[in-house]
């Protein structure tokens, strides 16, 4: 019998594997499915993009980079946080990773020791606490909900602090909840953070796409938060690039040297092609995708209003929509009783054919995530689909 090791050993069948698996499956079966599980775009990365990458191949830009990132990219991204988020860098702040996914496991690897406690909002995305644990730290959730639009609140995140905690994990726009916290509202949180001497690893992964709201990264809000926060951002969600694995990490001096020195030991280097791609999509990102992403999020709630699941919050950013689904547990539709999130996304798969992800997987049962990045004509027949279930017929 193999031991895995006491970091790993917790890691077992991830539900959204089990949840594609089964979504494949019943397209192999011939089913027709719509599917608003993922958590990517429809959209493709920039055609200057895919240009540089061909020429990256064709001129042989095929060999180890500077592991942290080549230096043109780095600049590019200085350039970006300073234009778009007003905040300055230098290019050996930067580390480009293997998406903000690694960026983020770099940040925790370095920072967080066996027992530290990261004080966790949730609903959150899944590899956060995954990675907390793999690195030895000590979640810390504070279960948010519809109350406070799942936004922390002073309150809240003072009532979190103990003496192990060490870092606040904030994720805005958020996934799942869309949840984009305001200046005021991270001006509310600034002076508790900075009381409690914590460090910040400030996900901002889904920064662009924000609606009729302008993003701020608590990074701007003073001295302290400057020098005591990390910047998680990618290429995946703003510019559809998620296969090309491009991230990176943005953070004072001393952190980021000890972040490059860990990526040095462990990947080295993101591919010098996808580098070569992201350095030009960062110049070319098109805007226009946001308004698309708000015309399915209008359409989808319009349906999902005339549904019995509870859509109070209307998320500023993100692509995802968090309705609520406690009017629908206990009630039998298609002759079954829904007793879970599961239960409810399980019969939607069966009998119309729709795919969403339960709210369990993000810590929040009486939920569930529906992605709207998808053509308008998918969001359009999901919608369909999702008020056909309500009506009892079958599509
Ligand atoms: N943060 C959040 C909140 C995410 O949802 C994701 C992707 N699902 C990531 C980080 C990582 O994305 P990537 O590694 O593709 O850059």
């Amino acid at each position: 019998m193999i031991s895995f090791s006491k970091r790993t050993n917790y890691l077992s069948d991830s539900p959204t594997l089990q949840l594609n698996d089964r979504i494949a499956s019943l397209k192999d079966q011939g089913r027709d499915i719509i599917n608003l599980t993922v958590g990517e775009p429809n959209f493709y990365e920039p055609e200057q993009a895919s240009e540089a990458a061909i020429e990256a191949i064709n001129t042989h830009f095929t060999h180890y980079t500077n592991s942290s990132g080549i230096l043109p990219l780095r600049q590019n991204i200085c350039e970006k946080l300073l234009i778009e988020n007003g905040l300055e860098y230098a290019p050996g702040q930067i580390t480009v990773s293997t998406g903000g996914k690694q960026a983020l496991y770099n940040t925790l690897a370095v920072l967080v020791n066996e027992g530290d406690e990261i004080i966790l909002p949730t609903p959150a995305w899944p590899s956060y606490e995954a990675q907390i644990r793999l690195v030895g730290g000590v979640p810390h959730f504070i279960q948010l909900d519809e109350t406070t639009k799942f936004k922390l609140t002073p309150k809240l995140l003072e009532a979190a602090i103990s003496k192990k905690s060490k870092i606040l994990m904030l994720n805005s726009p958020s996934n799942p909840t869309g949840a984009t916290y305001s200046k005021g509202e991270l001006e509310e949180l600034a002076p508790i953070i900075e009381k409690h001497e914590l460090i910040v690893i400030s996900d901002e992964i889904y920064e662009r796409l924000v609606y009729e709201m302008e993003f701020v990264s608590i990074a701007t809000l003073s001295e302290y938060l400057k020098e005591n926060t990390i910047v998680i951002n990618g290429f995946s969600k703003a510019f559809g690039m998620t296969g090309w694995r491009v991230g990176y990490s943005a953070a004072p001096k001393v952190i980021a040297k000890q972040i490059a020195a860990f990526q040095s030991q462990i990947t080295a280097s993101v591919s010098s092609v996808s580098q070569k791609a992201a350095e030009q999509a960062i110049l070319n990102f098109d805007s226009s995708h946001v308004d698309r992403l708000k015309f399915c999020q209008d359409s989808l709630i319009t349906d999902i209003r005339q549904t019995e699941l509870d859509l109070r919050i209307i998320p500023d950013g993100s692509f995802y929509l968090f309705p609520n689904i406690k009017p629908v547990l206990s009630k039998t539709y298609f002759g079954k009783i829904i007793n879970s999130d599961l239960d409810f996304c399980s019969l939607l798969l069966d009998k119309v054919g729709l795919a969403i992800t339960p709210g369990s997987f993000f810590n929040a049962p009486n939920n569930v995530r529906i992605s709207y990045a998808k053509s308008l004509e998918e969001i359009q027949e999901a919608g369909k689909r999702l008020r056909s279930f309500f009506s009892g017929a079958e599509a």
